[in-house]
């Protein structure tokens, strides 16, 4: 079993601390930095936080945590290095064995730990367990522990340690490492070795939960077995303009390391070359210009650029003159026949979020996902003016609404491929949510729809 790489928590997950041992360190440390003794009661729990988010909350303030990180872990590293021995460490119950496996099974073992740097690497060369990992990404330099699995993520697609990124397992005790892992679309494999029973755990939809690491051990088989394991996903996204489809279907693509694919741009960018060239919109003249133009969606560090015959287009396509025709051009049987093909053709293999008007209806009727965006057209109006207001200062809001009226008009009214909602789509109203509500809602629509039974496995 290859291409599985589990990003691996280090407390409560695979080993204890001596609680006394910790507070010391923390103690010593303090009081050397500082001054003074550690505000204990300040900090709710340590569990699932990273060294620098416990140190920001310990002292209030995350600017001056962020200041005296560096000489405060210095200080902190030397002394748990110093004051951390075998016998203040505890295994959990079963952490070797399960390394051992999932090593026999050809998994990649990566840290994912809130611990400092050099003090997790201590503690796991304490305890025995370093020589598993190929790597590790570390709390000192973070305040939010999910920075670090986009982090772990790109390491090992760059180092091509995995290709899916269904194959990726965070696997941790706290509702934490269950959240980092829902939110970038990974496996979430918790385990109640911590301060969490598995009931507490539970409540937070784990993929997959156990009593501790000798279960998950004994499961491993299963779990790779698992088809949330083994799928690269189509996720189609309709609906009508303002609904906030792109910017949705791009963070999702993005935190799910998809490929996003905006159909919208496609019959932008043939609506440019037919004003260009000039021709008479009509069927057989615009399904002739398609087959003698080039339409390229490039994938860039800036996001998803449109090219036209080599020429990047992603801004003109935007302009009132394009936007005032696309529904025209895309309303003829031919553009839209071929548009579909080609659509069909870019996204087949999966691993992709596409947006536009008919991709769960017409390009991909089995898509894995569909997703159907509305949002009341006050709402959508006031979105678009605000993006357009800047460049042409004369429009009112009531010009925007008519336009978008229009626009939906014609394309739900179109004979060929209408937009219309898929009967098996989820509907999200975006009315009252924000880009994030909403990437989290698709989300855990897609959670829910895709997760391993969220079975407790006690065999
Ligand atoms: O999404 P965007 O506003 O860029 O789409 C521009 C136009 O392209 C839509 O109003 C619609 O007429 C057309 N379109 C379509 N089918 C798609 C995507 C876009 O007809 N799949």
């Amino acid at each position: 079993m290859n291409n599985v790489l589990f990003l691996v928590d280090i407390d409560g997950t695979l080993l204890r601390v001596d609680r006394q041992v910790t507070r010391g360190i923390w103690a010593e440390t303090w009081s050397n930095i500082i001054g003074g003794k550690v505000p204990w009661e300040r900090l709710d729990t340590a569990a699932g936080k990273t060294d620098l988010q416990i140190l920001a909350q310990l002292l209030g303030d995350p600017d001056y945590a962020c200041r005296i990180a560096a000489n405060f872990f210095d200080e902190l590293a030397e002394c748990a290095q110093r004051s951390i021995v075998s016998t203040s460490i505890q295994l959990c119950h079963g952490a070797r064995s399960f390394l051992v496996e999932a090593q026999k099974y050809g998994a990649r073992l990566v840290v994912l730990s809130g611990n400092e740097r050099r003090i997790g690497w201590h503690k796991l060369r304490t305890a025995g367990l370093d020589r598993f990992f190929l790597e590790g990404f570390w709390g000192c330099a973070v305040l939010d522990r999910h920075h670090l699995p986009p982090i772990a993520r790109d390491w090992a697609l760059q180092q091509g340690l995995v290709e899916e990124l269904s194959r990726v397992i965070i696997i941790g005790d706290t509702p934490n490492d269950i959240s980092c892992a829902h939110r970038y679309g990974f496996v979430a494999l918790a385990v109640a070795s911590g301060p969490y029973s598995i009931e507490e755990l539970l409540q937070h939809r784990p993929t997959l939960c156990f009593p501790d690491l000798h279960h998950a051990a004994v499961s491993l088989q299963r779990i790779f077995d698992n088809p949330a394991m083994n799928r690269r996903l189509i996720i189609a996204i309709d609906g009508p303009a303002g609904s906030g489809k792109t910017t949705t279907a791009q963070l999702l693509a993005e935190r799910l390391g998809y490929t996003y694919i905006d159909t919208g741009a496609m019959y932008r960018a043939l609506t440019l070359a037919a004003l260009e060239s000039g021709v008479p919109l009509t069927d057989q003249t615009l399904a002739s210009l398609l087959e003698s133009i080039m339409i390229e969606l490039r994938h860039t560090s800036h996001g998803q650029r449109t090219y036209l015959n080599g020429r990047d287009v992603s801004e003109r396509i935007r302009q009132p003159d394009v936007t005032a025709l696309v529904s025209l051009v895309s309303s003829f049987p031919s553009v839209r026949q071929a548009m579909v093909r080609l659509q069909q053709k870019l996204g087949r293999q999966g691993g992709i979020v596409m947006d536009g008007r008919d991709i769960g209806t017409a390009v991909f009727p089995d898509a894995d996902v569909k997703v159907f965006m509305t949002a009341d057209l006050d709402t959508r109006a006031q979105r678009r003016f605000l993006e357009l207001h800047a460049s042409d200062p004369s429009l009112t809001i009531d010009d925007v609404k008519r336009q978008l009226d229009q626009r939906d008009t014609l394309d739900s009214s179109r004979e060929y491929n209408p937009l219309r909602r898929a009967d098996d789509a989820f509907v999200l109203d975006t009315s009252a949510l924000t880009i994030e509500e909403q990437v989290e809602t698709i989300l855990r629509h897609i959670r829910n729809k895709f997760a391993m039974s969220n079975s407790v496995s006690q065999d």
